[in-house]
């Protein structure tokens, strides 16, 4: 029997009122039942926004130090159970063990960064241009803050957000993406066995319109930070736009790699593989577009394809395997789709794979081919539209300028890439590319958590995740003036 996992509400785990719950299957063989998780509604939301509040009143006056010393022990109580932990991520969310590794550091990571945080959240002293008058900046909390996060990461993204929201003084409610609600439970108990006080955290599972509406609509939140589409940001930033909440951003991706005429090619080979099929494309950062000049096309291709051909799929947990399968059967079959799309492209060349992987284990998992399009035209919908799956294409072009034209071609701006020996195009790209993140010599993907997380255009409303920059998302400035002339003093006037 499957455990079944129960909300967080209030410092207490309980059923969810409707009394229904649903299941989470491995995407690698979905005969492996995961567990049983709550399927809740608005009521629960309710309960859950409820404790929040309540227990704002308390935490916003834990002194920051204070707060973050809880946070440094979740790190460390993490660093305990990184290996049972991403064993377990590898089973919900099918990525290979070497990368829920990573997940699960990220967690760690962001825990230690904003530990010290609590210690510096710095704000100004500024000189004022009165006699006898001093004046600062200090960050205040806002209140209930609401998680709406995705499968991709599951325990990074959760803790991206949470972690620097308590350290600035708020409560937090997540509904965690459905298909991989563990890794956000195994999170949740961390905080508790560490002490954070009860209704300081909360979570509910269950669907983006009975869980994530109710959450994002609700008066009491103050910030939502949500991690997913395009098209469900929108929704989110429309529900918080009538009475000015804030919301926080981070969507889509169409990430490009550009490999000029002087690049190392078995480098940005390698870059090509870890960014196209990583996470089986399935990242926010994928590299789904290989730009590559038509100097070294034809031999950056071949080894391309030579080495894609090569990968191992096949469930995460075996350490050998290269790329584990879609999350799910939708997943899966919007991929087809576009697999479909580039084949009946009349310009796109299929070099590699371009459909499911069946046949004996595969049968039972969700397993796409790691498939190449060559020649693509930039225009064309697989080179525009995100696929997040295991599809690159492979698109020529002749000079610089081309070059970042096409990588800027996109309705996004998240991550790009430049493979090149000279400085000067190293630069070129570092200013001209108009994305949140930029790579020189390494692959779309790699962010470390100490620096802002982001993208321009449809990838982000303007906020940064992570680095410090999180802290202007979970909190706002408070301008303070302290006279001590004993007398009216009237600034810009005397
Ligand atoms: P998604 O469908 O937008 O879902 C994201 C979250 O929103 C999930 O928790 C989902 O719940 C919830 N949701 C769905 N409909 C909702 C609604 N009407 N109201 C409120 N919440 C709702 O995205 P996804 O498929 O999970 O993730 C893939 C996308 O995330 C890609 O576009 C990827 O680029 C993006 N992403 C971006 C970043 C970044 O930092 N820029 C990082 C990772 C992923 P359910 O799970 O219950 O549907």
């Amino acid at each position: 029997m499957a455990e079944v996992y129960k909300n967080y509400i209030n410092g207490k785990w309980v059923e969810s009122k409707t009394g229904n719950t649903f299941e989470n299957r491995s995407p690698a063989d979905t005969r492996e039942l995961i567990g049983t998780f709550q399927k809740s509604d608005a009521g629960d939301v309710n309960d859950a926004i409820t404790a929040a509040s309540e227990a704002f009143k308390k935490w916003r006056l834990v002194p920051a130090p204070k707060r973050a010393e809880i946070i440094y022990k979740i790190g460390q109580r993490l660093i305990e159970r990184k290996e049972e932990f991403s064993q377990q991520m590898t089973r919900e969310m099918g990525k290979v063990i070497k990368e829920t590794r990573g997940d699960v550091q990220e967690a760690i990571d962001m825990s230690f960064l904003y530990a010290g945080e609590g210690r510096r959240m710095y704000g100004h002293t500024t000189p004022s241009e009165m006699p006898n008058k001093f004046q600062m900046s200090v960050r205040i909390p806002l209140g209930v803050t609401a998680m709406i996060t995705p499968w991709n990461f599951p325990m990074a993204i959760p803790a991206w957000k949470m972690i620097p929201a308590l350290v600035c003084g708020n409560t937090c409610v997540i509904k965690p993406a459905t298909d991989t609600p563990l890794s956000v439970v195994n999170f949740i108990k961390v905080m508790e066995e560490c002490g954070i006080p009860p209704g300081v955290v909360n979570m509910v599972t269950g669907s983006g319109g009975a869980v994530g509406e109710p959450l994002m609509t609700d008066r009491r939140v103050m910030v939502v930070s949500f991690t997913g589409s395009t098209g469900i940001g929108r929704r989110v930033s429309e529900a918080c736009a009538s009475d000015f909440r804030h919301c926080h951003l981070e969507m889509g991706g169409k990430n490009a790699i550009m490999v000029m005429d002087d690049a190392k090619i078995d480098l940005a080979v390698d870059g090509a593989i870890w960014g196209g099929f990583g996470t089986t494309g399935q990242r926010c950062t994928a590299a789904s577009r290989v730009v590559v000049h038509k100097k070294v096309y034809k031999e950056f291709l071949e080894k391309f394809v030579a080495r894609t051909k090569s990968l191992k799929i096949g469930n995460g947990l075996d350490e050998s395997i290269d790329m584990g399968p879609a999350v799910s059967e939708g997943q899966m079959n919007s991929v087809l789709k576009y697999m479909e799309i580039g084949k009946n492209e009349d310009k796109a060349k299929l070099m590699c794979g371009g459909g499911r992987l069946t046949g004996g284990d595969y049968d039972h998992g969700w397993f796409t081919q790691p498939t190449i399009f060559a020649d693509v035209d930039p225009e064309m919908r697989i080179a525009k539209e995100e696929i997040f799956g295991s599809v690159v294409s492979v698109i020529p072009f002749d000079n610089l300028e081309q070059g970042i034209e096409i990588v800027n071609n996109t309705d996004y701006g998240l991550s790009a890439a430049i493979y090149t020996q000279d400085v000067n195009n190293a630069f070129r790209g570092i200013r001209d590319v108009y994305t949140g993140i930029f790579y020189v010599n390494a692959s779309t993907i790699g962010a470390e958590v100490h620096l802002p997380f982001g993208g321009t255009k449809h990838t982000g409303n303007g906020h940064r995740e992570a680095g410090t920059a999180a802290l202007d998302v979970f909190s706002e400035w408070r301008s303070v003036y302290i006279d001590f002339s004993g007398k009216l003093q009237r600034a810009q006037i005397d």
